[in-house]
This record gives C-alpha cells, structure tokens and sequence, in this order.
C-alpha cells in the first residue's frame, strides 16, 4: 500500500475527494511511494476562504510575536534537517548531502523573516509643511498563493511562504505533484512552531489545481517557479485577474573562463555546478565559454566530468541522482541526440548509463559537448540534466556579447584573476546574478534572487526586502495635530499648509 498525500486546509489533514489521482514515485526505481488526489473547486475555494479568515487574525498579532514563530520554526527544521533531508532524497532522488543543502537554504530564509521587524519599518518625514508630519506603514495585502517546482521542494516553498506569513498575510501553497511529500512535512513542523490553524494551507495537484487559484478573487499574490511556458501562463493570467504576480522560469547560465584563471580551479567549480544535482537547477551552469587559449583545458574538463558517477540517494560516492521522471530522462537524451546531430563533438557521452540493479530508474550519465555554437538546440534550449556544452570565443567582449544574447538571465558567472575584467563583466552582462569565481551565485536571503529576462517575469524578487514589497502595501499617512486644536482658515489649493 503507498501512503496517501493530505491537503492541508484550515488547519485539517484531510485525503481530499478529488477523483484526479497522481501516483508520487521514486526517481530511482519509478516505483510508487504515495498517492494523492488532485484538489476539487471546492477544496481550493475551502483553503483560500482558510487563509482569509486566519488573515483577519494574524494580521492583528505583534510583529515580534510572527517573528518568534519565525525563529521556533527555524529551530524545529534544524531538529528535523536530517529527516527533511530524507524524506526529500527519497521522493527526488537527490543525494542526502544535496538534499541537506535544499533545506538549509530554506532555513536562511526562515532566519530571514525572523528579522521582519526591521524590514517592515516605514519612512517618516518631520514638518512636511508647518506642523504636518507624513509617515507610511508597510502593511499585509491579505492572501498570497505559491506554486512551486520540483527541484527544489524544501527551499522554493521556503522562500515563499515564511516572508509572506511573516508579514502578516496567510498562504495557499500548491507544491509540485511530483514531490509534495517534503512540502507537507514542511508544514506540519510550521503548525507545531505555533502557526496558527488556518494561515498556511497546502493544496496538491496538477494544473487542475492552480487555475482556479490565478483567478479566484479573494488571493492577492501569486508566487511561481517553474518552467517558461508556465511561468508565462501563470504571468498573464495572474495579471489579467488584478493579481500582483512574480513568476521565475527556466535558465542557460554560462560560465566565462578567462586565460588568467587558476586552471584546477575552474574544472573543480564547473564539475559541481554543471552535473550535480543531475543539472536540474536553475542556477545549473549548462554552458560554459573557454576565453582564447582556455579552449586547451576542455579535455580536462570532460576527463573530470567523466568521473562523477550517478548512484543512489544514500550512496555517499554519488555524484548525483537520477532525473525525476520518465519524461524527462526521454527529453534529455533527445537533447543529447540532436547535439550529434547538429555537429557538437561528444567528448563524454551519458545516454546509455545506468546503475545496475535500478535500470528502471531515470539515469542519464555525465555528459560533455565541445564545438557547440548558437543555433545548436542544445545551445538553446534548458536541458535541464546533466549535460555541459562548450562554447569558444576568442575574446571577453565576445563572450558579454554571446551571453546578452541568450534569452535568459537567470545566473552567470567569470573565472578570472583579473579585477578589470570581473569589473568589465559585471557591469556589462545583463543577467541579474553574476559570480566572480564563484559558480553558482545563489544569494543569501538579505539580498533578493534577482533573474532577468526569460528567467522572471515581474517586477519584485524572492525574498529579502524585495519580497516584503511583494507581500505587502505601503501605507502613507499626512498628518496635523494643531495645538490649538483648529486649523484657521480655507484652503483652496492642493498645496499643503
Ligand atoms: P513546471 O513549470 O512543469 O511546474 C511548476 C509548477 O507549475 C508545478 O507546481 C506544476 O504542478 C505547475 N504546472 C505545471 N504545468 C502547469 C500548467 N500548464 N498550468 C498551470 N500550472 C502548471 O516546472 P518543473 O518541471 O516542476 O520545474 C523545473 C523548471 O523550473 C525548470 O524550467 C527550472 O529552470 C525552473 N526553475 C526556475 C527557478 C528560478 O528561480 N528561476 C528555480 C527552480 C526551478
């Protein structure tokens, strides 16, 4: 018997009623390992109606109190992180140690909101005219919605719903149907750090589950990360029913290799940030560009990505897992097979891997392609597995010019040794997280994660002070408290005085 995914709605664990059955299953050997039922219109309608009612409440509550729930919270996922982790490894597939790492980037978050005092200060200006004084607040807009992907399932809801909780709103998450055990979890141990019934809601399913949630007049926000065509959809349906919206798509980050950098450096980084995790992250490095003479090292990268072995969740050798489904596997080695196709040299060739005794499972090999140019498909579309390709350009200017470019804007980095040219590229690349030998510049949460272009669509980033703008309105108040008690005379003017 699998186990049976709960929604989680007004503070009751329920099974649902939904007759949409979706089978959760592990990446490794695509064996079931829980069911759920797609939420009904009426279980959807009963989580948002949940959330604005505990809104009501919460948004009354001290700001140090929402605060210490914060901090409880953080304190219970640490007590948990190992059971997180493994709950989380078996549902993705993910190393333990990776897996680990998924949580504890949620944790910063959760550290974060308990700071949310001091973000939520307003600005006040003395005598703005004789003896008027304006001042604003920053308060909670009511119900805010998440909708999260399945790379991510411990620290994308945490991104989400702790900053939108914190500043005194109440959240409907929809995680994905492909891994909502680790999300539930999540919300279980929320509800226990004091949270009251009704705040975070957590309704399971598909795409049947998250129109109604883009259009129902009582949400306020909507939260999305996901794949492009999605993230479009949930875009310009949000808006089109008033929603204030933040939507974070797909990727292709590239990482430039300057001749000035430190060699060994260079392929221990881009080892990691191109295959781990199976390249299913969307700060993944898929391309990297080897500056003039560089292109000498890319037998030496390859050599070293050709040793990362894929294996089992609790192997403590695997480099990564499998990938999370059938369809995604298929659609890799299409990739894998249109970039011979197309002329790109496989230097390290992943599509026939597979780990013995789990053949049934999703694995896709490490795999290489030098002599990979624009208009290859590898090129430009998110592989999102563990495939690098290689690009080569003879100058820095070349490479700015290829990765402005692209589409996307997620993530990039720059291996060099030399300040003029980190300078030169961090002020002309238009991508809106940029590393200086350093692969993968995921923020941390005092900052926003800030993707541009293909990679977001919106104006306000995760987390950090960006997402209490997101999650909140301001409020501007002009006032005037005459001694005397009585303002003398008319104004007819809009000036104040
Ligand atoms: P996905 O777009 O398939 O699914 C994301 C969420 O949307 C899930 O909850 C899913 O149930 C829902 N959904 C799927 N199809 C839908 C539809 N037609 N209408 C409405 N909702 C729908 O994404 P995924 O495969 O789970 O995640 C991988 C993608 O996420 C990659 O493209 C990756 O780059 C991207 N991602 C981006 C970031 C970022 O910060 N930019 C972070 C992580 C992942």
């Amino acid at each position: 018997m699998t186990a049976q995914v709960h929604h989680l709605i007004g503070g009751e664990y329920t099974p649902g009623t939904g007759e949409h059955l979706i089978a959760v299953t592990n990446p490794a050997n695509n064996q079931p390992i829980a069911q759920l039922r797609s939420a009904t219109q009426t279980e959807i309608n009963q989580a948002v109606a949940a959330a604005k009612q505990a809104q009501q409440s919460w948004k009354e509550v001290a700001v140090s109190e929402r605060a210490r729930v914060m901090l409880r919270y953080q304190h219970l996922l640490k007590e948990h992180h190992d059971e997180l982790a493994t709950l989380l490894s078996q549902e993705t597939g993910k190393t333990f140690e990776d897996a680990k790492g998924d949580v504890w980037r949620g944790i910063e978050v959760v550290e974060q909101a308990a700071n949310i005092a001091s973000m939520m200060m307003g600005e006040t200006v003395e005598n703005v005219a004789r003896g008027i004084d304006t001042y604003s607040y920053i308060q909670p807009l009511g119900v805010c919605v998440g909708i999260t992907p399945f790379n991510f399932p411990a620290m994308i809801p945490l991104w989400m719903f702790p900053m939108a909780i914190a500043c005194g709103n109440g959240f409907v998450l929809k995680p994905s149907e492909q891994d909502p055990l680790t999300p539930m979890r999540l919300a279980e141990l929320f509800e226990q750090a004091g949270a009251p019934k009704g705040l975070l809601n957590v309704v399971h399913g598909d795409r049947t589950v998250v129109d109604p949630l883009l259009t129902h007049p009582d949400v306020n926000t909507i939260s999305f990360v996901g794949s492009v065509p999605v993230g479009q959809h949930i875009y310009k349906t949000g808006t089109d029913h008033m929603k204030r919206v933040q939507a974070f798509a797909g990727a292709k980050n590239h990482m430039v290799i300057m001749p000035d950098a430190d060699k060994q450096t260079v392929i221990n980084q881009l080892v990691g940030a191109s295959v781990g995790a199976a390249g299913q992250r969307c700060m993944a490095i898929s391309v990297a560009v080897f500056v003039g003479q560089t292109k000498a090292w890319i037998d030496e990268v390859a050599a070293e990505v050709a040793k990362v072995r894929p294996g089992l969740w609790d192997d403590p050798d695997a480099g990564y897992g499998p990938l999370i489904n059938p369809q995604a596997k298929a659609r890799v080695l299409e990739l894998i097979e249109s970039g011979k196709q197309q002329g790109a040299r496989c230097l390290v060739d992943g599509s026939d891997f597979t780990l013995p005794g789990h053949e049934a499972g999703n694995w896709v090999g490490p795999t290489v392609f030098a002599g990979v140019t624009p208009e290859m498909r590898i090129y430009q579309e998110e592989i999102f597995g563990p495939v690098l390709s290689c690009v080569e350009v003879a100058t820095l200017s070349e490479a700015i010019a290829l990765v402005n470019a692209n589409p996307f804007g997620n993530g990039t980095s720059i291996f060099t040794n030399s300040g003029a040219a980190a300078r030169k590229y961090q002020h002309e690349i238009e991508v809106g997280q940029v590393g200086i030998n350093i692969p993968i510049p995921v923020p941390l949460p005092f900052f926003s994660f800030t993707g541009w272009k293909n990679s977001f669509y919106g104006d306000l980033h995760a987390y950090g002070k960006q997402a209490v703008r997101f999650y909140t309105e301001t409020k501007t108040v002009t006032a005037r408290w005459p001694e005397s008690g009585i303002v003398e005379g008319q104004n007819m003017t809009i000036t104040l005085k």
